[in-house]
């Protein structure tokens, strides 16, 4: 096969504001896309935003911005927030763009061409929030939405329907041959029952609307979200020839939309004849301090307000470490504080300054000689490798930790810095300065930017190792 791996985030509603769970499936994404790159790999990393939806004229109405501006001006919060996260993306991909408008319309033909689109009227309560229509069982007493609050609208139209439940037996085989096509595995379980309860069509249209993509040879129609968003994974890269050279590898999405990606969407790509992708893997829900993410509420986080007391790193290395990919997880500033102070302030940022502190000191260093710290080496390197390749981020963390404080107490043991003769300082700065590269290596698609500070501060000149001091890379933070 080719080199390349290729890795999506979801795109956004641009008309949602960065926040917290965002970030996280974006920092997971590009944990995997450097990792891969540092293998080798040619890595095309997706992010993006969908601006199609009716939410999105909506929310521009109600802010009495004409709609490109809205959305120009929305994309560009977006798009500046991943760039200041540090984010490694090759692409960003807006769903108004016209490179999408046209590959959408292909993969539409395609599955008109499949016998898979058929019209029909359908009667029923529009929420305008989920922008599609909710069972009357799926209503509170009083008749309202139960996510939006608010009273549906008694709609009736004709759509596009995709026939959806013709795939249901296409899917389970699907899932049945890729065992690790979902992940994490319960999640999996989550998908596989629920295709086996059956499946209905799913509504593939909108009638008489202004904005969006409109279905070929019937502009009285829009295409709805499905046919339209999801397909930004094809347009990034050039369109269906792109898609069947190469799909994606790898899908990251937050649970609220697994099943679009784990079941609507392989469907589709099965009706349009095209290869399907390798992963879904779906992140969980974060809550703040035990509340769950709520604009009515007013605690959604910034995640740059996080990052300009933190530093990217912190920010990174608190989410992958606290929350075991797949689960749910609560953040609270107090913890993110704790963790920043005890892992990174006295952890890796102390140990880093004292080693290349006392480094700086020699002409140069020995080299590795002590088997203890290769043996530690190998140990940190093989499993931040496997941790990481089932995406147990934590355990993958948790294994440089060990190895860092392994370097910890080999200082207070041997007294390093008090050592009087010359050469078994320098060979024992030798063992640590060796191991300290190996961290920072390794933390590379981790934490980029304290990784880098380390590796530049180590040299290789006339065969020999040289160190030097660096600023703090974890000042102390209190409350
Ligand atoms: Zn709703």
């Amino acid at each position: 096969m080719d080199n390349k791996f290729y890795i999506t985030t979801p795109i956004y509603y641009v008309n949602d504001k960065p926040h917290i769970g965002h970030a996280y499936s974006s920092i997971v994404a590009d944990v995997l896309a450097r990792w891969r790159f540092g293998q080798g790999e040619d890595v095309v990393f997706s992010m993006g935003v969908d601006e199609n939806a009716q939410k999105t004229v909506d929310a521009a109405a109600k802010r009495g911005e004409e709609i490109r501006a809205y959305t120009d001006r929305m994309a560009e919060i977006w798009q500046s927030t991943w760039e200041k996260l540090g984010l490694s993306y090759t692409d960003f991909i807006r769903t108004t763009e016209e490179r999408h408008a046209a590959v959408v319309v292909d993969f539409w033909r395609r599955l008109e061409a499949a016998g898979d689109l058929y019209k029909e009227k359908y009667e029923g309560w529009y929420c305008r929030g989920h922008e599609a229509f909710l069972n009357e069982d799926e209503l509170t007493p009083d008749g309202l939405c139960p996510e939006h609050k608010t009273k549906p609208d008694w709609v009736s139209e004709e759509n596009y329907y995709f026939a959806l439940s013709k795939y249901q037996q296409p899917l389970l085989d699907f899932y049945a041959a890729h065992e690790d096509f979902v992940a994490p595995a319960n999640r999996f379980n989550e998908v596989k029952s629920f295709v086996e309860r059956g499946l209905e069509d799913v509504s593939f249209s909108r009638e008489k609307k202004a904005w969006g993509i409109p279905v070929p040879d019937d502009p009285e129609q829009v295409i709805y979200v499905w046919a339209d968003a999801l397909v930004n994974y094809i347009t990034v890269v050039g369109g269906i020839e792109g898609w069947e050279q190469h799909p994606a590898d790898i899908h990251v999405v937050g649970k609220d939309i697994l099943r679009f990606h784990a079941v609507i969407w392989p469907a589709m790509l099965m009706s349009a004849g095209l290869p399907l992708p390798g992963q879904a893997l779906a992140s969980g829900f974060f809550t703040i301090d035990g509340v769950k993410i709520s604009k009515t509420i007013g605690n959604v986080i910034d995640p740059l307000d996080l990052t300009a007391r933190y530093g990217n790193d912190a920010l990174r290395y608190f989410l992958l470490r606290e929350i075991p990919f797949g689960e749910d997880g609560d953040f609270s500033e107090a913890k993110m504080r704790d963790r920043y102070n005890a892992d990174l302030a006295n952890g890796l940022g102390n140990f880093a300054a004292r080693v290349l502190a006392l480094a700086e000191k020699e002409e140069s260093v020995a080299e590795l000689s002590d088997p203890a710290f290769q043996l530690e080496m190998d140990r940190m390197r093989q499993l931040a490798f496997l941790r990481t390749k089932e995406f147990k981020f934590n355990e993958a963390l948790a294994a440089i930790w060990a190895a860092i404080s392994f370097g910890d107490r080999y200082m207070n043991n041997e007294a390093v810095w008090a050592i009087q003769d010359g050469e078994d300082r320098r060979e024992n700065l030798g063992n640590l300065i060796a191991l300290l590269g190996a961290v920072a290596e390794v933390l590379l698609p981790y934490l980029p930017d304290s990784s880098r500070k380390i590796s530049a501060a180590i040299r290789r000149e006339d065969g020999a190792t040289r160190a030097s001091r660096i600023e703090p890379l974890f000042p102390r933070v209190t409350a």
